[in-house]
Formats: C-alpha cells, structure tokens, sequence
C-alpha cells in the first residue's frame, strides 16, 4: 500500500494561488504552527498574530473547497522540525512537495526530516520575487559589487516594466529631484490608514498569542494587519487610491505624530506571499493618478532595492557574520520591552522606539536614519542590531535584515551594500522631520556630538572611502579647533 503525496504550506507563504494547490498528485495540505520556533526570539506578538491567523485562513480556505488539511496548532507546543515529523507519520506521508524557501537553511530543515523518514520530497520555485532565483545568481556571479541602480536598470530592461520600447518612461530612470522632500511646512493631509477588524479566526490567535507568549513586545489586542489576500489588496487598493501620489514626493521625509505618511505599509503582506509582486506592480502601475516621479519611484523599490537584497543576501552568506568597524556593544533590554527607555534618549530615537512597539512598523528612512543611524553611532553590534530589528518588526526575515541591517544600515560589510555608512548629525533629521523644536537645537543636540565622535573614532576604517572625504575633513578641522 502506498502512503500520502502532501504539500507542507510554510508560514511565509500564504499565497492564493500557491503552485500545490493546482498540482494534481497533491492529497493533503500541511501547517505546522511551530510554538518553540517563535520562542527563538522575542518576536513582536503582531508577527506571531499575523503568520498563525494567515496560515489557520489559509486552512480554512482549503477545507471550505473540500481539500484536505492535517495542521500542528500553536497549543501542541512543538518546534517545527517535531512538528512536521509528527504530519508525516500520523497521515502516513511518503512525498512531500514544498515551496523553496527564501531564508538559507529552512529548506535543508525540512529534507532532513523527510530523510530521516525515507519520505522522497520535491520543491516548486520561490514565489516571493520577480525574479527567478537561477537568473538573480546569475547577475551578481557576473557582477560582483554592482550598485543598485545598474541591476534596477537590468531589471527594466529584463521586464519591460516603464519601459518604450528600450527607452526609459519618461525618457529618465530616476526622478529623485521632483522626489526626497521634507513635508511642507504649512502641514500636510495624509489620509488615515484602514486597517480591517479581526474575525473570529483573529481574536482567537489574538488571545492565545497573548497567553502563550506573555513576555514578548506589542499588545495583541491591537493587532492591525490584514491576514488574507483579499484583505491584503483591499489595502493595497487604499495605498494605490490615496496615498502613492504623494509616496514619491515624501518617500525621506518624516513626522513624529504620523507613522505611515505616504508609504504603502505592505511588506508585512508581500514577505508571505498574501500580496505577489506581480500584483503590487500591475495596481502601480495602471494608476491613473499618480505621477511618474511616483511611480518610477515605487517601482524601483519593488523590483530594484527589494530584489537587490534578495540577491546580495544569496550571493553573500558572509554577510550575516561581518563587523567591518569592530563593533561591540551589545543591547540593553530595553529595546526589546519598551520598558525603561532612558530619558535623554534623542526624541527621534525615543519616538521611533515607541512607535515599533506599538506597530512593529516603521518606514524606510526611520529605519536607515533614526534607529540604524544612532545604533551604530553608539557603536552596538551589528549582530546585535540584526537580531532587534528581526524581533521586533512584522516583516522582517533574514533574507531582507541580513543584507538591509548588516549592510546598508551599520556598514558591517565595509561598504558592500551602500557605499558609505549611513550616519548624520541632527541636521538632516531636522530638515527631513522637524524632530526639534528649532534648528540650533537640532544642531547642538547628542545626535551631532555622537555624529562627530563617530567619525573620529572611525577615522581609520572609513579614511580609505571617497565619500567619507568630505564628512571626514570636516571633523578634523573641528578637531584641531578643539570643538
Ligand atoms: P514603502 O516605503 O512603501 O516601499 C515600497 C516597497 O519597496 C516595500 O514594501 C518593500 O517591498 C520595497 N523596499 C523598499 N526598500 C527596500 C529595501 N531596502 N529592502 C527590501 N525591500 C525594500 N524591509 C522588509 O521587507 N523587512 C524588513 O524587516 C526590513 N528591515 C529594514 C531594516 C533597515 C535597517 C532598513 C534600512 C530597511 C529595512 N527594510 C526592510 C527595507 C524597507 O525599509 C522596508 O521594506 C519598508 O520600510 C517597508 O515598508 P513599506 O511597505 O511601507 O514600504
């Protein structure tokens, strides 16, 4: 008698239209909500809402169409290698079908399970990205240390996205000068983002997360995110309608009483497959509304930046070790509870600080120039900051922290990823986000004095880079004059 031919659903990959469930020889669908696997770290409660609700939906959906579905509940409290072992012998499982997953090492998990069982396995490609996996190794095995902007220009070419023929939309591939404005100073309406009302399904993740994993950060009973693909592109949808006009325009800019501003606010979404990129891109670009500048800029996110670092964190496995400058200082608990911030912590920081731990969110140059910018002013570890940054934002998985954290971010790669380290004084915050009440406060404030002491304690390791000339010229002059 032969066994079961099944498909294993991972967590990250609640697609509507997953390749398993048009594959034929498929019997069976499987979940495994691995308890101990959010145990490994402090995670935020809203990630844990967010991958058990999508993939207990997920079931749901199969069951109502009459598929079959064998799930680990959080309440077995395995991990998951146990808990997929158990799937295989409980529904006798000899063939196990499952999609390529991004993060290194997963994949490698879940055949030494099915090896230890004699079960033969097959995987379908990675369905997160644009790009197929074999043609972005390609690229970079052929362009090692290639800035962004030539594989985004590849990418256009390669798709046709924006593109006339084999000209640019537009006839220019970047509109960074009609784009990166700070807010204008008269105020700004910018549209409130919807979020939809937890189902039964929800509160019921919602309460249990809640009892299971009392210690972690974010409350659960303010869970806000979309957890199916009809919800994701109702979201999609509001992003698209009101706010990707103006996305271009402030993607820089920043505002200590509104998170969101004009971004889309979908990556915890599309890093689990509730949104495809090819869905992302078609609503983009066939707005009506919104300017090229706009668009062009989104567009070069999506396929560009969030494609670039898929690849760099393929091609670069050293990555996830480097500590270019030496770093060492580790971080203190607070960052993880929200509990006991120090008072003198710079506004920005503090802001941006409280804000994740109400959202597990925060947007792009709060990231890169508020958290990034003063953790590695204040010389943490860069694995140290990886493994925060991974804790507590709801979309975060190491293809996408590794190469963003270690390397755009604390420079750990020595300039692989960005090509100077992104650090600032209290200036550019201040431009970009009024953080201060006046500009002399900005300036005299700790985020300059940590700005200057960086770069001279630095000054050895960064001396060698063109585009640290400048910055570094002018910390001696003050030097010398004893400032
Ligand atoms: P928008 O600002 O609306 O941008 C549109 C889309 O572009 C994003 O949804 C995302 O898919 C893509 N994108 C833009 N920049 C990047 C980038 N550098 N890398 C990958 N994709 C990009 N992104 C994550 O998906 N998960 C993370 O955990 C994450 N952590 C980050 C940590 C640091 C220190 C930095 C500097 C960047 C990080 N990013 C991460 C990249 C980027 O900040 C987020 O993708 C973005 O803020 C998500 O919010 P959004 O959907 O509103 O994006």
């Amino acid at each position: 008698m032969t066994g079961t031919t099944a498909a294993l659903i991972l967590a990250t990959q609640q697609f509507e239209h997953h390749p398993a469930y048009e594959d034929p020889d498929i019997a069976a669908f499987l979940f495994v909500e691995s308890a101990e696997r959010f145990d490994v770290l402090p995670y935020h409660r809203h990630k844990i809402v967010l991958l058990v609700s999508a993939m207990r939906h997920t079931a749901a959906r199969l069951e109502a169409q009459g598929r079959t579905v064998h799930r680990v509940p959080l309440s077995d409290d395995l991990g998951f290698a146990a808990g997929l072992g158990k799937l295989l012998r409980d529904h006798d499982v000899d063939r196990l079908a499952w999609m390529s997953a991004t993060d290194r090492g997963v994949d490698e998990g879940i055949a030494r399970v099915c090896a230890r069982r004699g079960v033969a396995t097959r995987r379908y490609e990675d369905a997160l990205f644009l790009t197929p996996a074999s043609e972005l190794d390609a690229w970079f095995a052929e362009h090692p240390r290639t800035p962004m902007e030539d594989f985004y220009r590849w990418q256009r070419r390669r798709t046709g996205i924006l593109m006339h023929g084999s000209a640019p939309a537009g006839k220019r591939w970047n509109f960074d000068a009609d784009n990166r404005k700070p807010l204008p100073k008269g105020g700004i309406d910018v549209p409130e983002l919807r979020h939809p009302s937890p189902d039964d399904l929800t509160a019921q993740v919602m309460s249990e997360v809640a009892a299971r994993f009392p210690d972690h950060p974010g409350d659960p009973d303010r869970f806000w995110l979309p957890v199916t693909p009809d919800e994701a592109r109702a979201h999609l949808r509001d992003f698209v309608d009101e706010r990707l006009e103006r996305f271009g325009p402030y993607e820089d800019a920043m505002a200590a009483d509104e998170p969101f501003l004009f971004h889309a606010v979908i990556t915890p979404m599309l890093n689990i497959g509730l949104l495809t990129v090819a869905e992302v891109l078609t609503a983009v670009t066939e707005s009506s509304e919104a300017p090229l500048a706009s668009v062009e800029g989104f567009v070069r996110q999506i396929i560009g930046w969030r494609e670039y670092m898929r690849g760099m964190y393929r091609a670069h496995p050293e990555l996830e070790r480097a500590n270019a400058l030496g770093l060492r200082r580790r971080l203190e608990d607070w960052w993880y509870t929200g509990r006991g911030i120090p008072d003198d912590l710079p506004v920005p920081v503090r802001t941006v600080l409280e804000r994740v731990h109400r959202w597990g969110y925060a947007h792009h140059i709060e990231r890169l120039m508020v958290l990034g910018n003063w953790l590695l002013l204040q010389g943490y570890a860069p694995r140290q900051v990886n493994r925060w940054f991974l804790a507590l934002f709801v979309d975060a998985y190491p293809w996408v922290m590794v190469p963003n954290v270690m390397g755009m971010s604390q420079y750990a790669d020595g300039g692989l990823v960005g090509t100077k380290p992104y650090v600032s004084g209290g200036a550019y915050l201040q431009k970009m986000g009024s953080w201060w009440p006046s500009a002399a406060q900005a300036r005299d404030s700790q985020f300059t004095e940590a700005y200057w002491r960086f770069l001279d304690e630095n000054e050895p390791a960064l001396s060698g880079n063109p585009r640290m000339s400048l910055p570094l010229a002018q910390m001696r002059q003050r030097r010398d004059k004893g400032d």
